[in-house]
């Protein structure tokens, strides 16, 4: 069976700084597995969540929000890894 993948290459961006608060990649957006695209559900009698008190309505899915597509977002931050050189120590003052 065939099957759509993204793959995201990481690489440190092009002029960072030192305060950066990441990237943020948005994906395309997908169909909503839970509600299989709906946006949710019509409860009536036939129902098993069916409340006669509550009685016949439309029920929102609570992931997509009602719009039956939810879209990924990935936040790439840095992070300093390893020992500062020796050089480099106590010069952040100067
Ligand atoms: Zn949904």
């Amino acid at each position: 069976m065939s099957e759509l993948k993204i793959c995201i290459e990481i690489a440190q961006p092009d002029g960072m700084r030192g305060n950066d608060k990441g990237e943020v990649i948005k994906c395309p957006p997908q169909r909503c597995i839970v509600c299989n695209g709906a946006g949710g559900w019509h409860i009536d009698s036939r129902s098993f969540s069916y409340d006669p008190d509550v009685g016949e309505h439309y029920q929102t899915c609570r992931v997509c929000k009602g719009s039956g597509s939810v879209a990924a977002q990935i936040l790439i931050g840095w992070q300093t890894i390893g020992e500062i050189k020796k050089q480099y120590l106590n010069t952040e003052k100067q």
